[in-house]
């Protein structure tokens, strides 16, 4: 078994992905190291939810290599799964199941069982902030704490690494909030990659920022540095149209 690295806690190195003739993801290089909060920016197909599912193993990568923890996703996927925590696009739940019963379905399948998986499900609802909700079904609850749900989910297993695909979409303002600070808090001692389109969520929340656009990446930076002496959002607008 690899040795997990300590500093660097995903390392990707020309990373290309093809589905049949459409490159998208061309050539990329990032490394993030632990303890980092890292938004991932791009417009719309820039090649953003490729990129997380290729670091969740959800599907193959084309060439290139990418490792997390140390561990290759080619080599040791199941390894990676376990120290990986994924929110997908559109946060997939079970509606029929009730908030702490799907709690204790995704605990039992990262391997969590008896008192242990009761005292982390516990754990989990009150961290996120589900306790009043925990009798309910999915179905029932708001977009917010379906969110808060999803959250939990992905970080039911104290996993090392957080990947959040637009955690905060199609949220109210106040939500929003309660989100943000939220993800601030628990990836306090975890790496994070957040993707978004809101240029606010990344100065809230990260303290770097990359840029992909049409599959390549073409900013990294510190969110000081790319905004410096103008908006973020007037640097993505910047990049992303020139490229
Ligand atoms: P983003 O998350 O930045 O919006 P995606 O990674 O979803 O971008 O998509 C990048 C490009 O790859 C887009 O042009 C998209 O249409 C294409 N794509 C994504 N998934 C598939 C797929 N399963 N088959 C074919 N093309 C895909």
């Amino acid at each position: 078994m690899a040795e997990e690295k300590q500093s660097i806690s995903i390392d990707i190195k020309n990373l290309t992905k093809q589905y049949g003739e459409q490159k998208a993801l061309n050539n990329v290089s990032l490394s993030v190291n632990e303890g980092e909060i890292v938004g991932l920016l791009g417009p719309n197909g820039a090649g953003k939810s490729t990129m997380m599912k290729i670091l969740t193993c959800f599907i193959p990568l084309t060439s290139g290599q990418v490792t997390v923890c140390g561990y290759d996703v080619n080599e040791e996927p199941m390894k990676i799964r376990s120290i990986i925590g994924y929110l997908p696009e559109q946060n997939p739940l079970y509606n029929e199941l009730y908030v702490r019963e799907d709690l204790e379905f995704v605990a039992g399948i990262h391997g969590l069982r008896g008192k242990e998986r009761k005292e982390r499900v516990d754990f989990m609802i009150e961290k996120v902030g589900l306790q009043k909700e925990v009798k309910k079904k999915i179905g029932m609850l708001s977009k917010g704490y379906k969110q808060r749900v999803g959250i939990a989910q992905a970080l039911i297993h104290d996993p090392k690494i957080l990947i959040l695909d637009e955690p905060t979409t199609g949220l109210d303002p106040n939500q929003l909030i309660e989100i943000r600070s939220l993800i601030k808090e628990l990836g306090r001692n975890k790496t994070v990659i957040l993707s978004t389109h809101i240029m606010q969520e990344v100065e809230a929340v990260c303290n770097r920022a990359v840029i992909i656009n049409n599959g390549n990446l073409v900013a990294d930076d510190t969110v000081e540095a790319l905004s410096e002496g103008q908006t973020l959002e007037k640097k993505f607008r910047e990049i992303t149209m020139n490229v």
